[in-house]
């Protein structure tokens, strides 16, 4: 596995299921659309747990 935090994140699978789907059928305006989307997602969580442990570190403050 090259993307273990992929993994446990519903909603890259949800992605990365939309755009197989869109593949198999060919459909190609649809795939690029699940790339962007799949690009677009993964740059707010290049780490999930190191996401998760930042923002309760940061918490309230402004
Ligand atoms: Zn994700």
């Amino acid at each position: 596995m090259t993307t273990p935090d992929t993994q446990s994140c519903t909603a890259c699978q949800d992605l990365e299921r939309g755009r197989e789907q869109a593949a198999a059928v060919r459909d190609r305006s649809k795939v690029t659309d699940f790339h962007v989307l799949i690009a677009r997602h993964r740059a707010r969580h290049p780490a999930a747990d190191e996401a998760v442990n930042v923002m309760r570190e940061q918490g309230p403050r402004t």
